[in-house]
């Protein structure tokens, strides 16, 4: 189902759950413990190892939580890759402009995919769901920040979820 590609960079219309990676991006929450959407995907298919991990990750580096823009990663249980990486995006906003935090989840989540040497990494559209960013201006962010990212990973895929998401990041990449 592969559609575009940029020099690595390959977008897809699907469920991340189901990407054969290396490392899968999970748009979390600050709590690492779950939640709806991509993350309640991840960790309904990725079973209880993947929870446990994150609470460890509570209890030691991150007692407050993931903050926005940063990313970890854990095991990635029983899905069809080796890591999750866990990444906070800002919820939308129009009184503050928090695009560069929303950059950050990608060049974060690169940094640790290529620290971890992982060749290949699916990334969802993040903040795009319960975080409300509108879609093109998302997508227009996520092109730029991996266009731009010196991190070493040389697959890189976008998994989204629907033809809206799909051509808004294809019309992204086309014109970043
Ligand atoms: P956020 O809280 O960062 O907004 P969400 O998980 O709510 O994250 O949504 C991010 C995007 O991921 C949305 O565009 C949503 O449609 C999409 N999405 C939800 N589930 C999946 C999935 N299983 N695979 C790929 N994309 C998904």
């Amino acid at each position: 189902m592969g559609n575009e590609d940029h020099t690595g960079i390959t977008l897809i219309q699907g469920d991340i759950t189901g990407q054969s990676v290396d490392a899968v991006v999970n748009a979390a929450n600050s709590s690492l413990l779950g939640g709806g959407g991509v993350d309640g995907a991840i960790h309904r298919k990725g079973g209880p190892k993947i929870l446990e991990e994150c609470r460890e990750l509570r209890a030691s580096r991150y007692e407050e939580g993931l903050p926005a823009g940063q990313a970890v990663a854990t095991t990635a249980g029983d899905l069809p890759a080796r890591w999750v990486i866990h990444t906070v995006g800002p919820v939308y906003s129009t009184s503050e402009d928090r695009s560069g935090i929303l950059s950050s989840c990608f060049t974060e989540s690169l940094r640790v995919a290529g620290e971890l040497g992982a060749g290949s990494v699916a990334f969802p559209a993040i903040s795009t769901g319960v975080y409300r960013w509108p879609l093109d201006d998302a997508a227009r962010i996520a092109a730029q920040a991996v266009m731009n990212s010196s991190a070493q990973v040389p697959d890189i895929r976008f998994v989204l979820f629907d033809e809206r998401a799909l051509s808004a990041f294809q019309k992204a990449f086309d014109t970043a």
